[in-house]
């Protein structure tokens, strides 16, 4: 069964998060797609399990004991976890910011030579050739694909 584009919004529709132009969609899109009404009955069917799974008892004292613990942890405690949280998730951003960019770029890019169109678009230099914009446009990618040819 191929997974249709409309699936990752089923829970969301399911829990009554979505907008309500947005349930109509989802609740005619489910009456056309077989796919997405199997995955519904999934989805409800799981709920179903979840709630009724029982609960751990936990005793009244050991409830009383872990809300003692978390009110007398100081506040400094809670908000350099924070920030030591926040420094790893930009540091996973940077991280991957540099990757992507180092990755994108093709091999020996650096090197690469400009194209004779782009230093003639951008240097308002006397070789230019005259006549209208599309003319010179033409032009310059007719010398760029020569130099290409003879490279
Ligand atoms: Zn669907």
């Amino acid at each position: 069964m191929s997974q249709c584009q409309h699936n990752a919004g089923l829970q969301a529709y399911l829990d009554g998060e979505l907008s309500v132009e947005a349930t109509e969609v989802m609740a005619q899109h489910l009456r056309q797609c077989p796919s997405c009404a199997v995955q519904l009955d999934r989805l409800r069917a799981l709920d179903t399990l979840l709630a009724s799974a029982p609960r751990p008892h936990i005793p009244d004292v050991t409830l009383y004991r872990l809300h003692m613990r978390v009110d007398r942890l100081p506040a400094g405690v809670i908000r350099r976890t924070a920030e030591a949280l926040a420094a790893m998730a930009a540091m996973v951003l940077i991280g991957c910011t540099i990757a992507v960019a180092t990755m994108s770029r093709p091999a020996g890019a650096s090197q690469a030579v400009v194209p004779v169109w782009e230093v003639n678009a951008i240097t308002q230099t006397p070789e230019q050739p005259s006549g209208t914009p599309e003319e010179q446009l033409a032009m310059w990618m007719a010398q760029d694909l020569s130099r290409e040819r003879n490279q």
